[in-house]
């Protein structure tokens, strides 16, 4: 199976290296960053332009920040897209709005080109493991063709519905991931205030009904004041962005997420937008005038 992927950065790189191991070696791929590019063709990939995936992959994939990003190279003016003819699927995995989700897959589908949506989580040490969650949206058919395919990356591949579904999914996602962090920030903060070191109440709870995966994460990381992304701060904003987006359309209250939203907002106006999303933590250290842990 051809193979075209596009957008080759913290995740999208490791990805790509994931297909090849699992056996689909003819990929072609391509990201305006050429060292990225050039790290995946030492891996087996052949480099190649917008026309060339367009015309000549079975599915072309993409793995780019957001909604924009991917409406610029499948629909933008020399896009993959008016390369392509009917028969031909385009998975997009980026995380991005579920309204232009539904919009791309419309412009496909004049064409006769289906498309899934196919967002993950698990982040760089899951992307590089090849242990992502897909969580798809798209026709069953299309999904079922191209689910080994996403194996190859992923260690769980859930159709959560027709396209829009699989990003609606991860707004979900991002919503849980997003409050768990402010919440674990939130309880560090109180208890060494009162005296009790955050270490010990990670070491005692994280067995309990308060651990999570989230506070397995990222509770170590604002322990040490680590805050190399992971996850970028301002990902997280774009993220939460098409919640409220999304829940406004559809009239779902989300004042939890406005509320960390704004968080996240403080963070990037002090030029922590590139920090990991765990530096959350950096807003009770400034209110409170200390480190967590330290
Ligand atoms: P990134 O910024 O590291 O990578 C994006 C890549 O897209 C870059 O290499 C960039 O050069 C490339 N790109 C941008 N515009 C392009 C264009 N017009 N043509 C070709 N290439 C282009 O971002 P990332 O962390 O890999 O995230 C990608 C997506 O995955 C985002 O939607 C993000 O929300 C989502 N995601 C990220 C994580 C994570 O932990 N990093 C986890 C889950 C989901």
């Amino acid at each position: 199976m051809k193979i075209g992927m596009i957008g080759l950065g913290i995740m999208g790189k490791p990805m790509a290296k994931n297909m090849l191991k699992g056996g689909y070696t003819d990929l072609l791929v391509s990201d305006l960053n050429q060292a990225a590019v050039e790290e995946v063709v030492a891996c087996g990939a052949r480099r190649a332009d917008n026309r060339e995936i367009g015309e000549t992959c079975e599915v072309v994939m993409t793995m780019l920040p957001n909604s924009p990003h991917v409406r610029a190279v499948m629909l933008g003016e020399g896009g993959v897209s008016a390369y392509m003819k009917e028969g031909q699927v385009f998975i997009d995995m980026s995380s991005i709005n579920p309204v232009a989700s539904k919009e791309i897959a419309a412009e496909l589908a004049k064409k006769g080109v289906e498309m899934l949506d196919a967002p993950v989580s698990g982040g760089e040490p899951k992307a590089v493991d090849g242990t992502l969650s897909f969580m798809v949206g798209g026709k069953q058919e299309v999904f079922d063709r191209f689910k080994p395919l996403l194996e190859t990356m992923g260690a769980s591949v859930v159709r959560c519905g027709e396209v829009g579904a699989g990003n609606t999914t991860k707004l979900a996602n991002q919503i849980i991931v997003a409050c768990n962090i402010q919440a674990v920030a939130e309880a560090f903060t109180m208890a060494q205030k009162a005296g009790v070191d955050p270490q010990l109440v990670f070491d005692a709870i994280r067995g309990g009904l308060a651990g999570s995966t989230v506070m397995d994460a990222k509770g170590p990381m604002m322990i040490a004041g680590d805050d190399r992304p992971g996850f970028k701060i301002d990902l997280h904003i774009k993220d939460l962005n098409n919640a409220l987006d999304c829940a406004h359309s559809v009239g779902a209250p989300l004042p939890m997420t406005a509320q960390v939203q704004e968080v996240l907002q403080w963070m990037h106006s002090r030029e922590g937008g590139q920090k990991d999303h765990s530096a959350i933590a950096q807003y009770y250290e400034f209110l409170t005038d200390m480190k967590i842990g330290r």
